[in-house]
């Protein structure tokens, strides 16, 4: 199995799961990503914001996630598989994601103000809104303003009804990204 099989995979199996809103892991990740295409975001962004969650569908036990980690955070977690296979412009914007909302928490009050009751939530658990010093170093990443833009679509990705194209249409979008030589899985 490669990495896009497996990403299949783990859709297909988890994907129902609930996001925890109103919709479904499998939604959020295809809205999430089809906002960033209406939006003529790039297919970098495009797949990145596919991919954002994948670390909520993995687990240490997982035949294609050697290594520790189980106690990782998700966006960890799943960047430290997605890395092994494909190229940083569409994992590290989604390893950054949740940096990203304490980030936008810090800079822009209303932002803060318009998170939903359950984002709320989790930023205290998140850590809340970022030091000084935190944003300083967030801007130091080398993707940070792509993970600020991806945060943007995720935040979108919550509509209880909405078409979108199926995974495999987002799945096609991933060869074009994946490493000339993957490290051991
Ligand atoms: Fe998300």
């Amino acid at each position: 199995m490669n990495a896009i099989e497996f990403i299949e995979r783990k859709f297909a199996e988890l994907g129902d799961r609930t996001y925890g809103e109103e919709v479904t892991e499998r939604q959020h990740a295809l809205q999430s990503a089809y906002f960033a295409e209406m939006a003529g975001a790039g297919e970098p962004m495009i797949a990145a914001c596919f991919l954002h969650d994948f670390g909520h569908f993995i687990t240490g036990k997982d035949e294609m996630i050697a290594d520790e980690g189980i106690d990782a955070q998700h966006e960890e977690l799943g960047a430290r598989f997605l890395a092994r296979h494909f190229t940083p412009e569409i994992v590290e914007p989604g390893r950054l994601h949740v940096a990203a909302k304490r980030y936008l928490c810090a800079v822009d009050p209303e932002y803060l103000s318009g998170l939903s009751a359950a984002s709320a939530q989790s930023l205290r658990l998140q850590g809340g809104p970022m030091s000084a010093e935190e944003v300083a170093e967030f801007e130091r990443e080398p993707f940070w303003r792509e993970a600020l833009e991806l945060r943007r679509f995720d935040d979108l990705g919550k509509e209880p009804e909405m078409e979108t194209p199926p995974v495999a249409y987002f799945l096609a979008k991933l060869p074009p990204f994946l490493r000339d030589s993957a490290a051991p899985a």
